[in-house]
Parts: C-alpha cells; sequence; structure tokens
C-alpha cells in the first residue's frame, strides 16, 4: 500500500509565549489527513484529568522538507468534545474574520528572527561584540552577513510549499533576518505565518543552528525583533481616507492592543532604534519612529495600506489579526 507521512504541527501552551510542536502520522496515499490526537499533559495544555486532545487540520500544503508526497498539516487544538482548547487562538479569529469578510482585509506580516548558534548570535565573536550596527542591513559579503545559506534554503522551501512569501532581507543587527508573508486573508496569512516559521526551525535545525523570535535578543544598543503587521481593507486599497481613519481606530485602543503585542514588548518599544515607545502612539508618513507607518507609496498614491510597527517578533499573528481586523473593521 503506497502512504505519505503527515507532519501535524500545532501550537503549545507554553507561557509567556506558546512554541511549534510536531508529530508524523502515516497516512494511506489519496486520503486527507485525518482528525488526530496528542498528549496535552506534555504541552501545558492539560485540564485536570484530561490529557487526551485533539489536532484538527485546518491548513495543509506540500513538504518541502521531505519532497515527494509528503504534507504539512497545521492543526488548531481542540478538546474531545471538539470545543476549541483555551490555547487555541485560531477560532476566535476565524470568528472575527467572518464577520467582517465584506471588507476583505489583507495581511502581510514581516517577521523578523535571529540566528543563533548555541548561546551567542551566529557569526558573533566568541569574546566581546561585532562592529556597531551600521553595514549589516541588507549587507552583503562574509564580514556582514552570517546565516544566508539558511535564509535561502528556507526561503526556497516556503516557496515549494505553496505560501505567500514576498520577500527576504538581512536586518539591522547582524544574524538577524527577515522575511515577509502576505498579503493574504486573515487566516491565510496567520496560518501560513506559523508554518514559515515551523520551517525556519526545521531547517536552521539541519545546519546545527536555532533561530529566535525573542523581541529583544541581545541587550543594549542593538535593534529589536518585530513583526511589522501591513493591513489593507477594500476601502483601504481604494482611497486615502479609510486609511487614516484605520490608523485612529488604532490609536483609540493602543493599549488593548500593546497588551498583546508579544511578550517583552517594552524591552523593544523604547523609543530608540526605530521604534516608538510603547507609552504613546503616533501615526506619520515615511516615519519609522512612529507607532504606525503610513508608506510614502501610500501617501502619493492616496490609497493601499498602513503598517501597524508595534508587534513583536514572538507574536501571535491570530491575535494580532483578530485585533486588527476587530478595531479597524469596527470602527
Ligand atoms: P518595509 O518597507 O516596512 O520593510 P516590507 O516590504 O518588508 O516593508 O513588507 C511590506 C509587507 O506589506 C509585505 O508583506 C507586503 O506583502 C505587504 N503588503 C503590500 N501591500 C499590501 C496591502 N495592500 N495590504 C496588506 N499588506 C500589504
Ligand atoms: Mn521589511
Ligand atoms: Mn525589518
Ligand atoms: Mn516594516
Amino acid at each position: 500500500m503506497s502512504v505519505y507521512k503527515a507532519e501535524y504541527i500545532w501550537i503549545d501552551g507554553a507561557e509567556p509565549t506558546a512554541k511549534l510542536r510536531s508529530k508524523t502520522k502515516i497516512v494511506p496515499t489519496g486520503e486527507d489527513a485525518p482528525i488526530w490526537g496528542f498528549d496535552g499533559s506534555s504541552t501545558g495544555q492539560a485540564t485536570g484529568h484530561f490529557s487526551d486532545l485533539v489536532l484538527r487540520p485546518v491548513y495543509s500544503c506540500p513538504d518541502p522538507v521531505r519532497g515527494g508526497d509528503h504534507k504539512l498539516v497545521m492543526c488548531d487544538v481542540l478538546m474531545t468534545d471538539m470545543t476549541p482548547h483555551p490555547s487555541n487562538t485560531r477560532a476566535a479569529l476565524a470568528e472575527v474574520a467572518k464577520k467582517h469578510a465584506a471588507q476583505e482585509m489583507w495581511f502581510g506580516i514581516e517577521q523578523e528572527y535571529t540566528l543563533f548558534d548555541g548561546v551567542r548570535p551566529l557569526g558573533w565573536p566568541t569574546n566581546g561584540f561585532p562592529a556597531p550596527q551600521f553595514g549589516y542591513y541588507c549587507g552583503v559579503g562574509a564580514d556582514e552577513v552570517f546565516g544566508r545559506s539558511i535564509v535561502e534554503e528556507h526561503m526556497d522551501a516556503c516557496l515549494r510549499a505553496g505560501l505567500k512569501l514576498s520577500g527576504i532581507n538581512a536586518e539591522v543587527m547582524p544574524a538577524q533576518w527577515e522575511f515577509q508573508v502576505g498579503p493574504a486573508s486573515p487566516l491565510e496569512c496567520a496560518d501560513q505565518l506559523w508554518l514559515a516559521r515551523w520551517l525556519l526551525y526545521r531547517i536552521a535545525e539541519n545546519h546545527g543552528v536555532s533561530a529566535t523570535l525573542d523581541p529583544k535578543p541581545v541587550k543594549g544598543d542593538w535593534n529589536g525583533a518585530g513583526a511589522h503587521t501591513n493591513f489593507s481593507t477594500k476601502e483601504m486599497r481604494k482611497s486615502y481616507e479609510p486609511c487614516i481613519k484605520a490608523a485612529e481606530a488604532l490609536k483609540e485602543k493602543h493599549q488593548l492592543h500593546i497588551a498583546s503585542y508579544g511578550f517583552g514588548i517594552e524591552e523593544r518599544l523604547t523609543g530608540k532604534h526605530e521604534t516608538c515607545s510603547y507609552k504613546e502612539f503616533k501615526y506619520g508618513v515615511s516615519d519609522r519612529g512612529a507607532s504606525v507607518r503610513i508608506p510614502w507609496q501610500v501617501a502619493l498614491d492616496k490609497k493601499g495600506y498602513i503598517e501597524d510597527r508595534r508587534p513583536c517578533a514572538n507574536i501571535d499573528p491570530y491575535v494580532v489579526c483578530r485585533l486588527i481586523t476587530t478595531t479597524v473593521c469596527g470602527a
């Protein structure tokens, strides 16, 4: 009998930031990956004496690591009565996305991350620090960038998986990189971002390197890592006034958003290193020191999208997409 390997991927109950888990099921060729289960007592998700939890496939794609007919299967976590587990943030986004479907929300998330070799960022000297930040952003050459082979392999893998990657770049801090997912609908963008993160960890693992989404992986005068969240509604893509209205709506709900924009946000949003302090809210054209940036092209075209620069690299995109959709579409 012919079979394929389905890698079931889900989000655990780790605090304060959830992590990814995965395991493999052998499935007969021609059949869809079925509902499956796991031991919630080993992932911080068991409640009371009930350790059995359910994995429900929500998004699947070709597995670019194993190749062939193998698949990656993104799942959400349910109780055995098929209701969402308390750690399941996707279910709430699904509801909100459906409620506001008429506004055709699109998201594009810029995922920054840092490659580590043991306890040190990849390529950093054993003692002391690399030269201060300047030449690294979009740099080239062995003295400027570290880990490009991993980054290229990850990009190819995402494309083979059919994920809507829109690009990659080397970041301001050496060993820090970025990839962008989108534009796509809220659920599609968030599901794909989680899968792209899993692929990043998995591919870096083959190189003996780890990737972290820590928003401030090195203390001091080094840029933190964000997950700038670009978004647009149908109306924003047609005219300018809805773009400004969206920024104003975010202003009204600043505290609510900050509270869910990633653990450790106070350390990253200091007002330095291309950020606006978490204590205030500002928006402006081309302003990388603002909470929300209106790209220059958008100000020129008088339509398009805006960028929420506050989310940290370690966000749960299901939560961030839900908050932005509710705030902007409900205003
Ligand atoms: P930055 O200049 O901030 O580094 P990037 O090019 O890294 O910007 O990322 C911009 C993101 O915005 C991409 O993911 C892109 O797909 C997304 N994007 C572009 N147009 C739209 C749109 N109309 N709605 C939502 N997202 C968009
Ligand atoms: Mn970017
Ligand atoms: Mn960036
Ligand atoms: Mn950006």
